[in-house]
């Protein structure tokens, strides 16, 4: 029988986003950590009433549900870590243009700002989790998550987030939390990407 969840394809080469982050991070992030969050998922599910429900409805029905707490986990972190994938690409980051710009300037008083608050985010996440810029209300705000927690179960559209995990930047930054962080907003965000997803929001 097929499997009913697949770890979907990575956009682009495991060497795309070297140096900022290395072929060796990205081979074990993807092929072991989100590859495993997908083996564990087809192994829990099959004979619940999960059977034949996608992510986002497994995400939905469990969020909270302590008796749910593997089903969640596994199923928000396949989701998490295939967003963030596309969160990030070769030659990004920096300021975006547009209407996310302009929303940005309303929200945060500008780029400079929305960077501050989006590093400040991701290091006081204490433990593993997420840092996200949402929209909520038509407004954009940055928020963390911890663990595998998502934001969309809050009623907030994820644009944007980074994989503030250890797994996520220790081979490449060691502790140094900070250093990934800027080198994710200065060189690999994909705008666009949080563009679609505003423009979905
Ligand atoms: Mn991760």
């Amino acid at each position: 029988m097929a499997e009913q969840f697949t770890l979907p394809p990575l956009p682009y080469a495991d060497t795309a986003l070297a140096p900022v982050i290395s072929a060796q991070t990205l081979g074990f992030h993807y092929g072991k950590h989100h590859k495993t969050y997908v083996d564990n998922l087809n192994k829990l599910v099959p004979g619940t009433e999960f059977e034949g429900r996608t992510l986002e409805e497994i995400i939905h029905a469990t969020a909270g549900k302590a008796d749910k707490a593997g089903f969640f986990n596994n199923a928000a972190q396949v989701w998490n870590h295939t967003f963030y994938w596309h969160c990030l690409k070769a030659k990004g980051g920096g300021a975006p243009k547009g209407d996310i710009a302009a929303k940005i300037d309303v929200a945060f008083g500008g780029f400079d700002n929305f960077r501050k608050e989006f590093l400040n985010a991701a290091l006081t996440q204490f433990g593993s989790g997420w840092a996200w810029l949402v929209a909520e209300g038509g407004a954009l705000k940055i928020v963390k998550t911890g663990n595998a927690e998502v934001p969309f179960t809050k009623g907030q559209t994820p644009l944007l987030t980074i994989d503030v995990w250890e797994h996520a930047y220790y081979l490449d930054y060691q502790n140094r939390r900070a250093d990934y962080v800027n080198a994710l907003i200065g060189e690999l965000l994909d705008w666009d990407f949080a563009a679609e997803n505003l423009a979905k929001a």
